[in-house]
């Protein structure tokens, strides 16, 4: 990362962490352009100023975890959250990340047992395979040449910055140069099993807990008459969104009357009415609407933000650095949406804490100016792997620790792996 965003609360990033370099291609920027392409340039910032690690060993270790209530979306329910974590070994130090897939490939075409597949016979040998001396920076270059597999690179990307950041004492959250302590929370509340009522019910709940924005899952058969319902018991000031995780067709009238009703309703956006590839769809109905849209599935990297803003497919762009590869290719994305003005926010995949502590660092850098989906842990969690994230007046605290700042718990760890696959 670097001001390459000419960002000047960035600015306050140049030293952090640095003077560790023994990377003699280290090129940090003296550029303040924006640069509202996919540049590379952004890529090689991750892990500059930090030591080379040399990799002794990659775990994957898979892991099941029971959801405290059912998360349902357009795309099914939830019960149990398989995770699978990436851990990097080196003789000092030991690297984490997670790799967001769900066990099916609903969301986008990447799901647990074909990650951890690629992982294991392609993604860590081709890694491994040009050396085991190696910086963040150089994991998705490495990896290029393997096509698609976004929150399997994001993990080893994630985990390899981890161990290095670790090797050098520095926080994550340092590293890219975020400019808050905490970031605002909100909450992704689900289909809820009980309908209407129910939803009212958790959102009270959620409110009172302090979370300082709610969006709501729907579907074409739950989204106005639910959403009507919000307003009426909580009025309109209530900060609220809905995310339709692509599940609205434009063709069918009946989704859009759906989609123009929630228009009506003082959402602060609509998250994803239509499928991933339907950029020109967005762009076509955006601008009859009141509400802004924001993309999620349909950005996948610097490029197609540039390219959905371009044609006014969106106003907002939802981050999840595994979605997109990783945290090189998220902050490229913000630094494309800053210079349009188009503000971005950090989205969340059900993260157990090694997910979530990334998350949350990316979400205090500059840009990210709306409340994160970075909920607490016990909204997901009875017993998270990692020391837990509590929500106070609203915000998590973004961790100061070395690398990450969260490290698996061995005895959570040992309730919660179901398999080991590499290591
Ligand atoms: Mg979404």
């Amino acid at each position: 990362m670097s001001a390459a965003d000419g960002a000047p609360a960035d600015d306050a990033r140049h030293g952090n962490g640095d003077n560790h370099a023994d990377d003699a291609d280290n090129s940090t920027d003296n550029s303040t352009d924006h640069r509202p392409d996919n540049s590379t340039d952004h890529r090689r910032h991750i892990g500059d100023g930090l030591p080379h690690i040399e990799v002794t060993g990659v775990d994957l270790v898979r892991v099941e975890m029971p959801l405290v209530r059912p998360f349902t979306t357009s795309f099914g329910r939830q019960t149990v959250r398989e995770a699978l974590l990436v851990r990097v070994r080196t003789a000092t130090s030991t690297g984490w990340g997670e790799c967001v897939t769900p066990a099916a490939p609903v969301y986008s075409e990447e799901f647990t047992d074909g990650a951890a597949l690629v992982l294991r016979d392609h993604l860590v040998p081709a890694l491994l395979g040009q050396g085991h001396r190696l910086s963040a920076g150089a994991v998705g270059p490495r990896l290029a040449h393997l096509r698609g597999h976004p929150m399997a690179k994001a993990a080893l990307e994630v985990a390899v910055l981890d161990a290095q950041l670790r090797a050098a004492g520095t926080a994550l959250a340092q590293h890219l140069g975020a400019v808050r302590e905490r970031v605002p929370a909100g909450v992704s509340v689900g289909i809820p099993d009980g309908g209407i009522e129910e939803l009212v019910h958790q959102v009270a709940g959620y409110l009172d807990e302090g979370y300082l924005r709610i969006k709501v899952k729907v579907q074409p058969g739950f989204d106005v008459a639910p959403l009507t319902r919000l307003r009426e018991v909580f009025g309109d000031a209530l900060p609220l969104q809905v995310d339709a995780n692509a599940a609205y067709h434009a063709g069918d009238a009946a989704h859009l009357a759906a989609l123009d009703g929630l228009d009506e309703l003082g959402l602060e956006l609509l998250e994803q009415p239509f499928g991933a590839a339907r950029l020109r769809d967005h762009a076509l109905h955006a601008p009859a609407w009141h509400t802004p849209i924001c993309l999620d599935e349909s950005i996948h990297d610097a490029a197609d933000a540039a390219d959905a803003i371009t044609m006014g497919a969106c106003q907002v762009v939802n981050i999840k650095l595994g979605r997109v590869g990783g945290l090189s290719e998220s902050l490229a994305i913000r630094d494309v949406c800053r210079a349009q003005g188009v503000p971005v926010w950090c989205g969340g995949m059900l993260e157990t804490g090694v997910g979530r502590a990334a998350n949350v660092a990316l979400a205090a850098c500059a840009g990210f100016d709306l409340p994160a989906d970075t909920s607490a842990s016990n909204r997901y969690w009875a017993q998270d792997l990692t020391e837990p994230f509590h929500l106070e007046d609203g915000h998590l605290t973004v961790p100061t620790g070395p690398g990450i700042g969260r490290t698996p718990r061995s005895e959570a760890l040992e309730d919660a792996e179901v398999e080991r696959l590499l290591g």
